[in-house]
């Protein structure tokens, strides 16, 4: 790898262009300092890793494998431990284990991990009390207290992005890989979910044919490396383009360019524009990318979207990743899978069913209902299998641990729990158990 800080090299073309959600930062030199140290710094990932999950999800598109991507909605500085990090890991790959038995199909697991920091806001100031400031944007960017000083961007917290990142990754790569991961101890978690959480034992039957599975294997002598460490990527928005831009490299195996600040990013729903810097930024490097659809999204801009940063159709190079709402999907979905499939490209679609489930409880905290979280997949699957096409995963909002954050669910979480721990920065999320039972639930979609 080569570094590449000179802003005049093509993945600075987006400079040219409109680029929604960035912060003001009122000191220009000190973010120009920063962004020139991060361009020196180490690749957080490699090219090579990039190609390899690019080829993973081109499996994704062409029906023979399926994505689980999912972490928080926004990583914050102070969650930076391993006792975070391991909760979030642990029940991803307790979901994946449950997805892969059920769809017999490889599932590709993608954090939404080690570099998660930066939010785009619906308003870009914040009112309480007569007194307005900028909006929180992440913990890259400035600080949810309410004050000045908090709230006012500052680009050193780019660099701590960055550091924040490495340490997870670092510690991602290593639970991954040294022995954590084993499958027989996922299942063994799986199990402990059945047999002692109200909810889980709905899915005995299904905990029980894994089991048998696995002994069977056993029995025949049969020990293969994939049950002992697992391929994790990660994954986050790229939102803010002066950290990102600074992390994009010439790999010298190809020539291309790559962002190695994460092996797959993508572009939101609010920074999709066709002709934004966002979309520029996305089509200049050799990443697996991923675009948000909202229930606005047209046929026509899906199919602008190909060209743009699918020009060879190239499956795995382009995921969709439509988040319209439980009451939408059946009805926004079916055009845009038409229309996509009618023009020959291969995209890889995955459902979000967070973002366009999201409302505020009369208690003012902003909240998902667990039941439309399920309809929407549901929507997603129904509308797949009328089509013939692949519903080819999922991306969630999820944690570890055991927050009250989402309504519903197996152990139910009603309206008026929610304060007992409310820990999101941003957007709620799924908690452990919450998170399990959508992976039965989605596993016995898959089967019916
Ligand atoms: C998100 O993924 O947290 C997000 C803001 O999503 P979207 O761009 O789909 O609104
Ligand atoms: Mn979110």
């Amino acid at each position: 790898m080569t570094v590449n800080a000179d802003i005049s090299t093509p993945s600075a073309t987006w400079r040219d262009l409109p680029a929604a959600q960035q912060p003001e930062y009122p000191d220009q030199e000190a973010l120009r300092a920063v962004t020139a140290d991060l361009a020196s710094y180490p690749p957080l990932v490699f090219a090579g890793e990039c190609d390899q999950l690019r080829a993973r999800l081109g499996a994704v598109a062409r029906g023979e494998a399926f994505l689980l991507q999912g972490g928080d909605c926004a990583e914050a500085f102070d969650q930076v431990s391993a006792d975070q990090i391991r909760a979030k890991l642990k029940t991803l790959l307790q979901m994946s284990a449950v997805l892969t038995y059920a769809a017999a199909v490889p599932v590709v697991k993608v954090g939404r991990i080690a570099g998660q920091y930066s939010k785009p806001r619906s308003k870009p100031t914040e009112r309480r009390d007569g007194v307005e400031l900028p909006s929180y944007r992440g913990d890259s960017v400035n600080s949810p207290e309410f004050t000045v000083e908090a709230r006012t961007p500052d680009p050193e917290r780019l660099r701590r992005m960055y550091h924040s990142s490495a340490a997870t990754l670092n510690l991602v790569r290593g639970f991954t890989t040294g022995g954590y991961a084993d499958l027989r101890q996922v299942h063994a978690w799986n199990q402990d979910f059945v047999r002692n959480s109200a909810s889980g034992q709905r899915y005995d039957a299904l905990a029980r044919e894994i089991d048998s599975a696995l002994s069977f294997m056993k029995a025949c002598g049969a020990d293969p490396a994939e049950f002992h460490s697992v391929e994790f990527y990660a994954s986050h928005e790229a939102l803010l383009l002066d950290y990102e831009s600074a992390l994009t490299r010439v790999d010298s195996r190809t020539g291309k360019l790559y962002d190695v600040s994460g092996h797959m990013v993508w572009i939101g729903e609010r920074t999709r524009q066709l002709d934004g810097a966002h979309i520029e930024f996305a089509a200049q490097v050799r990443n697996p990318v991923g675009v948000k659809l909202g229930p606005t999204t047209s046929a026509e801009e899906a199919l602008t979207l190909i060209d743009r940063l699918d020009p060879e159709r190239e499956p795995g190079r382009l995921t969709f990743i439509t988040r319209m709402g439980a009451d939408r999907i059946r009805d926004r979905l079916p055009e845009l899978v038409e229309k996509v499939t009618a023009s020959g490209a291969q995209i890889a679609w995955v459902c979000d069913p967070m973002h366009g489930n999201t409302f505020e409880a009369a208690s003012g905290y902003k909240t998902r209902r667990f039941d439309d979280v399920l309809d929407e997949v549901k929507g997603f699957f129904e509308v797949h299998k009328a089509l013939g096409t692949h519903p080819g995963g999922i991306h969630v909002e999820l944690t570890g641990d055991d927050v009250t954050e989402c309504v519903g669910g197996g152990d139910e979480i009603f309206v008026d729990d929610l304060h007992q721990r409310y820990e999101t920065a941003c957007d709620p999320r799924l908690n452990r158990s919450q998170s399990l039972d959508l992976a039965f639930l989605v596993a016995e979609m898959y089967r019916a």
